[in-house]
C-alpha cells in the first residue's frame, strides 16, 4: 500500500459501480487502478476522480500486475477551468497522453511535477496563450523523459552556437547543429535564432509572448517529429493530434 501524489488522467465507468483511472503519481509513474464503489451516490471518492484533478492516491499495488487497487483518493486540487474550454481541455489531453503512453515510471517525480505545472500554466492562460504554454510544458515533459534538446550548442560537436545564428535542428542527433554537422545530418530542419530562443526560453521556464498561428504551427511540428524520433514506437498519438488539428 503507498500514498503518493497522483493526477487522474483517464477514467472509464467499469461494471455497475466501480471506475478504472490512469493516475500519473510521483511515486510510480503512470498506472492504471480500479475504484471500487466510485459510482456510488456516496462513494468515499466523492467527485475527486474528475479529470485533471490532482491528489493524493492511496493504492494497493501488486507487483507484477497491471491494474492497482484505488482504495482512496483525497483530491487536493480540482481543474474545471481544462473543461471550460474545448482548446484548453484538448490541450490538457495532449500532456496527459504523452504521460500515459512514455512514463511508465517518474524517477523523482519530476514527470508528475512538470504535468500539475503544464496544466496550471494551461488553466490559467489567456487565450492567445495556451498554444504557446501548451508547447512549453510538452517540451518539459520531454525533456524529464531524458530527451531534452541541445540548443545552445551543437548536438554533434558541441560547439557554443551564436544567438544570431541560423542552425539546423536535427531529430535524430538531438538537437540544434552547427553548419559543419548539419551538412553530416541529411534531413534536418532549418531553425532560425527567433525559434531556437524561444525553445531555450521554454527550457527555462520563462514566458514567451503568445506566438503567431504560422510560427505555433512550425513549432508544433518540430515537437512531434521530436517526440515521433525519440519516443515513438510508430502508434499515433491521438489526443496530440487532434490538439494539433484543432491549432489550423
Ligand atoms: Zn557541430
Amino acid at each position: 500500500m503507498i500514498q503518493t501524489d497522483a493526477i487522474v488522467l483517464h477514467g472509464f465507468d467499469y461494471r455497475e459501480t466501480s471506475r478504472i483511472v490512469r493516475l500519473a503519481t510521483r511515486e510510480a509513474g503512470v498506472v492504471s487502478a480500479i475504484a471500487r464503489g466510485a459510482k456510488r451516490p456516496k462513494s468515499r471518492f466523492g467527485l475527486g476522480l474528475d479529470l485533471f484533478t490532482s491528489g493524493v492516491a492511496h493504492l494497493t499495488m501488486l507487483p507484477g500486475r497491471d491494474l492497482h487497487t484505488l482504495t482512496g483518493f483525497d483530491a487536493t486540487r480540482s481543474r474545471p477551468e481544462l473543461a471550460a474550454s474545448l482548446e484548453r481541455f484538448s490541450a490538457a489531453a495532449a500532456l496527459g497522453e504523452l504521460c500515459i503512453r512514455f512514463a511508465s515510471e517518474d524517477e523523482g517525480g519530476a514527470i508528475h511535477d512538470a504535468l500539475a505545472f503544464g496544466l496550471d500554466a494551461i488553466g490559467t492562460a489567456a487565450d492567445a496563450e495556451v498554444g504557446g504554454r501548451t508547447l512549453a510544458a510538452a517540451w518539459r515533459l520531454v525533456s524529464e523523459l531524458g530527451f531534452a534538446p541541445a540548443l545552445d550548442s551543437c548536438a554533434l560537436c558541441h560547439r557554443l552556437l551564436a544567438e544570431d545564428e541560423v542552425v539546423r535542428f536535427g531529430h535524430r542527433s538531438g538537437g540544434a547543429l552547427c553548419r559543419l554537422c548539419a551538412a553530416l545530418a541529411p534531413g534536418a530542419r532549418t531553425l532560425p535564432p527567433e525559434a531556437r530562443l524561444t525553445l531555450l526560453r521554454w527550457s527555462r521556464e520563462e514566458e514567451v509572448p503568445a506566438l503567431d498561428p504560422p510560427t505555433q504551427r512550425a513549432h508544433l511540428r518540430l515537437l512531434r517529429e521530436f517526440v515521433e524520433e525519440h519516443l515513438g514506437d510508430g502508434r499515433a498519438l491521438r489526443a496530440w493530434a487532434s490538439w494539433e488539428a484543432s491549432q489550423r
